[in-house]
C-alpha cells in the first residue's frame, strides 16, 4: 500500500498493508470526507502489466474533491502513484485470463474536526487486491430489481462523484435484493421516479436493435469510465447511440441490458423485475451486442487486441 500524507501529495511511501491510526474525530470518520476510486492492472501474455485510463481516474477524483472540500493529487502524481504501488506488488497480478489486480485510492479528510468543517489534513492511500468476477455470474447474465423506495442520490447531492456515503446508502436495499437471491438494484431519479439511474456499483445501458442507449450524466449518477469507453467502442462499431433520459418502460421494452464498470467490465443483465413483474432478455441468455462489448473491451484491456483508443498504459 502507498501512503501520501499532508497537502501536496509528494512525499508518498510504501508501506505493509495493515491498519492506520486515525483520530476519532478524524473528518472521515464523523462527516464522511472520503472519496475512492477503482481500476485494474492486467497482466498480458508476454509479461507487460497494463492499466487501462488511469488518468480518467485521476481526473474523477479531482473532480469528486472538489466537490467533497478535498485538496487532491495533479493527474501525474496520481498515476505515478498508482505505477509504484502497481510495481511494488507485482507478485498479486493473476496470469493472464485468470483475473487482474484491482487498485483502490482512497482520499480522506485524515485530520481531527469535531464542529462540521472540511478536515485539516489528507490522506491518500492506495491498496491492491487480486480478483476475479465481480459478480459470481461471471459473463452469465444477472438479475436485476428496480427500486422503487430508496434513492442512491438526489439533484445537487454527491451521487455523481464516488464518495463513500453513496456506499453507505446502497448498502440496505442491496442487502434486501440479494437476500431475495437478485444480484443486485436498479435505481430510479428520485424526482420522478420513472426515469433509471445506475446499479449499485455500475453504470446501466439498454440495446434497442442498433441502438444503445444509457441515462445522461446529470448529477446523479458516477460518470464511469467504462460506460464512457463502452459508448467510443460502440460508436466505432457502427451503433447509435443516445445518452437521455431512459424509463422504465423504455427499459422493459429493450431486447438486450447490460451493466458496466470497472470491477463488473460488461455483464449482461438477464432479467429485472420491477413492482412484481419480471422481464427477461435473450431468453435468459447472453445478448449478442453485450457479448461484443464485452469482447472488445477484455481484449483491449488484456492487451489483445490493437489500443487505436490510445487507452492503454504499460507499465513494464
Ligand atoms: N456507478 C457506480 C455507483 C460505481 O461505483 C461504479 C464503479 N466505479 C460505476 C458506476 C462504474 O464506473 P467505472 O466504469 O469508472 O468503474
Amino acid at each position: 500500500m502507498k501512503c501520501f500524507q499532508g497537502e501536496n501529495f509528494s512525499k508518498g511511501e510504501l508501506q505493509r498493508f495493515g491498519n492506520i491510526e486515525l483520530s476519532p474525530s478524524a473528518g472521515i470518520l464523523n462527516y464522511g470526507q472520503g472519496l475512492f476510486e477503482g481500476l485494474k492492472a492486467y497482466r498480458k501474455h508476454d509479461a507487460n502489466i497494463l492499466l487501462f485510463r488511469p488518468e480518467e481516474n485521476a481526473m474523477r477524483l479531482k473532480m469528486g474533491a472538489e466537490r467533497m472540500c478535498m485538496p487532491s493529487p495533479s493527474v501525474e502524481q496520481f498515476v505515478e502513484a498508482v505505477k509504484a504501488t502497481v510495481l511494488a506488488n507485482e507478485r498479486w497480478i493473476p496470469p493472464p485470463g485468470k483475473g487482474s489486480l484491482y487498485i483502490r485510492p482512497l482520499l480522506m479528510g485524515s485530520g481531527a474536526v469535531l464542529g462540521l468543517a472540511p478536515a485539516p489534513e489528507y490522506t491518500l492511500l492506495i491498496y491492491v487486491s487480486p480478483v476475479g468476477n465481480y459478480f459470481k455470474e461471471g459473463l452469465a447474465p444477472i438479475n436485476l430489481i428496480v427500486e422503487t423506495e430508496m434513492h442512491r442520490a438526489t439533484p445537487g447531492g454527491t451521487g455523481g462523484v464516488k464518495t463513500i456515503g453513496n456506499y453507505a446508502a446502497v448498502l440496505k436495499a442491496q442487502s434486501a435484493a440479494k437476500a431475495k437471491g437478485y444480484s443486485d438494484v436498479l435505481y430510479l431519479d428520485s424526482v420522478q421516479k420513472r426515469y433509471l439511474e445506475e446499479v449499485s456499483s455500475c453504470n446501466v445501458f439498454i440495446v434497442k436493435g442498433n441502438l444503445i442507449v444509457t441515462p445522461a450524466i446529470k448529477g446523479t449518477i458516477l460518470p464511469g469510465i467504462t460506460r464512457k469507453s463502452i459508448i467510443d467502442v460502440a460508436l466505432s462499431q457502427g451503433f447509435q447511440v443516445e445518452e437521455r433520459l431512459v424509463s422504465v418502460d423504455e427499459l422493459l421494452d429493450a431486447d438486450e441490458v447490460f451493466c458496466t464498470g470497472t470491477a463488473v467490465v460488461v455483464s449482461p443483465v438477464g432479467s429485472i423485475t420491477h413492482q412484481g413483474r419480471r422481464v427477461t432478455y435473450g431468453n435468459d441468455g447472453v445478448g449478442l451486442v453485450s457479448q461484443q462489448l464485452y469482447s472488445t473491451l477484455t481484449s483491449l484491456q488484456m492487451g489483445l487486441s490493437e489500443d487505436k483508443m490510445g487507452w492503454i498504459v504499460e507499465l513494464k
